[in-house]
């Protein structure tokens, strides 16, 4: 028998296979409960779609009248009807159906939406019990050609650190799709400096599922699904921070973090539109004996292509690392190389080196988690980043540096950043084959405390043209067949309801062709301004 809840049981477009399975799975739907009245309108959290492909996205929705509460639905599954058109207005809707919420799901609905002309703009709703959602936008992407693309990414938005203006500028800045790099919602107790986001660290899947209703009520946040398609992945605060594979902090049992992670990956699931099997949460399967393979794992790295344009390799840097050195610190750790630790896992790994080879594209954008560029703040290294992994960068970035043009879209870090990536990383002098975006945070702070050490130490680097660890903000990269340009947006005061919106940064890259000479070497990096002394030691937990 199909577990309950399987993708295929709420894939609106194969309605009849859908309900055939929930009656071979015993749960055919009672008359009364398609017709159950909601206690109050469902559609609290809004409306998204992502993961496009040629031909289709992910729609998705939860209905949850009491979002922050346990969701306010009786334990019934309730029908859900979705309909996508080809213009705002609903006047030609071009495909329909009926998708089944279950509370197994927290009432959450995906529908892979199929059979749509490629490179068109949609519109998405759905209808329960009388009450119509708000409308998402989606898109579906070019099957070839180097069509431009306007995409923007975001990581980090700590909800009771700051509002979500940085979402409301994205919102308006008609990308075609937009990134999300992880740490979309935090699991800590925290009721300010701005507003509360729970009084207690969230541990069961019933503690992630109420933190997903607290972020996702952020009207911003919605505007910026109701926008644009998302790809997201997931960094450490989706379940824990600094969590590395199974390993945890805080003293957790590998037992207690394995239950977490799969409440975490759970409730993930459950409110990000991606195509994906549905995780097995807490209690569901344990590692299989022998094979190294860790316990209730759930794969959501995965690819997409713009046309030949781009091709965008999205990354799961927490789930398979090693543990880091030194526990992740800030500090000059001797353990640091030579250890050989994976970052991504052989898998993953090879998945990209695989991907790489195969994709043709004009450009190769690899949207990931933490700083790949070598960071060092004078002696010490913040270990939890790809500095404290530097036999596995090497050996992504020897993948990596075969392919013209290279991008790597970093989060984690809640600073903003443009790095030069060097055929020789350290070595500015060979030549330049690519370039890492690092996003601010939309709202997560950076330590105030460290923002003028951290930014006096990394400035000076000569493969660093931009470094900026005092804004909130988002990124908008206008990629065409020659020529890439990043703007950097900040927000003028994330802490205030109404803070601005200004360009910050904007960096420009040129197109390789396959065997041209290589570019001139950079300008030379600004004066160093004087080192501040960073202490080692401390944890940072971006
Ligand atoms: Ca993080
Ligand atoms: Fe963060």
């Amino acid at each position: 028998m199909q577990p309950i809840g399987r993708r295929s049981l709420i894939v609106g477009a194969a309605a009849t296979v859908a309900s055939l399975r929930l009656q071979a799975a015993g749960l055919a739907l009672p008359a009364a409960a398609r017709t159950a009245a909601l206690d109050g309108d469902p559609f609290t959290l809004g409306c998204a779609t992502g993961d496009p492909t040629s031909t289709g996205f992910i729609a998705w929705t939860r209905l949850a009248p009491d979002p922050t509460n346990g969701g306010g639905m009786a334990p019934d599954p309730v029908a859900v009807t979705w309909e996508v058109a080809s213009d705002a207005g609903f006047a030609s809707v071009v495909r329909s159906g009926s998708a089944t919420a279950v509370a197994d799901l927290a009432h959450t609905v995906h529908v892979d939406v199929d059979g749509l002309e490629p490179d068109s703009q949609w519109w998405v709703r759905f209808s329960a019990d009388g009450f119509d959602s708000p409308v998402a936008r989606g898109r579906t992407l070019p099957a070839s050609g180097t069509a431009p693309l306007r995409f923007g990414f975001v990581s980090c938005q700590h909800y009771a650190s700051g509002y979500y203006t940085a979402l409301r500028g994205l919102a308006a800045e008609e990308v075609d799709l937009w990134l999300h790099l992880g740490d979309y919602i935090y699991e800590n107790a925290a009721t300010g400096p701005v507003r509360s986001q729970g009084t207690a660290e969230i541990i069961t899947l019933d503690d992630y599922r109420n933190r997903y209703g607290v972020y996702k009520t952020d009207p911003d946040l919605q505007a910026a699904h109701h926008a644009a398609p998302m790809v997201a992945v997931w960094d450490d605060h989706e379940v824990d921070n600094n969590y590395a594979g199974d390993v945890g902090q805080d003293g957790q049992t590998t037992e207690q973090i394995r239950a977490r992670r799969s409440a975490g990956y759970r409730a993930w699931f459950e409110h990000i539109p991606i195509r994906l099997d549905i995780p097995a949460g807490p209690g569901g399967r344990p590692a299989p004996e022998g094979t190294g393979v860790r316990g209730n794992e759930v794969r959501i790295y995965r690819r997409f292509s713009w046309g030949n344009l781009a091709t965008f390799h999205m990354l799961d840097g927490r789930q398979y690392r090693d543990p880091a050195p030194c526990d992740g610190a800030i500090t000059d750790c001797p353990d640091r190389v030579g250890s050989g630790r994976t970052m991504l896992g052989a898998n993953q790994t090879a998945w990209l080196g695989d991907g790489l080879e195969t994709s043709g594209s004009a450009w190769d954008v690899v949207g990931q988690q933490t700083v790949f560029a070598p960071m060092p703040f004078g002696p010490f290294f913040n270990l939890d980043q790809w500095d404290g992994y530097p036999e596995s960068r090497q050996e992504v970035w020897e993948m990596l540096r075969r392919r013209p043009n290279p991008v790597i879209c970093t989060g984690d870090i809640h600073a903003a950043g443009v790095a030069h990536l060097h055929h020789d990383l350290e070595d500015v002098t060979s030549p330049r084959i690519g370039t890492e975006l690092v996003g601010t945070s939309v709202a997560s702070t950076f330590p105030a405390d460290l923002v003028d050490a951290a930014e006096g130490l990394v400035r000076p680097l000569p493969w660093v043209e931009y470094v900026n660890a005092r804004k909130r903000g988002y990124t908008v990269v206008d990629l065409s067949a020659d020529k890439l340009v990043a703007t950097y947006k900040v927000v003028s005061d994330a802490t205030i309801p109404d803070g601005t919106i200004s360009v910050a940064h904007v960096t420009e890259v040129e197109a390789r062709t396959p065997g041209a000479p290589p570019p001139p070497p950079p300008p030379p990096p600004p004066a160093a301004t004087p080192a501040t002394p960073v202490t080692g030691g401390a944890r940072y937990t971006g």
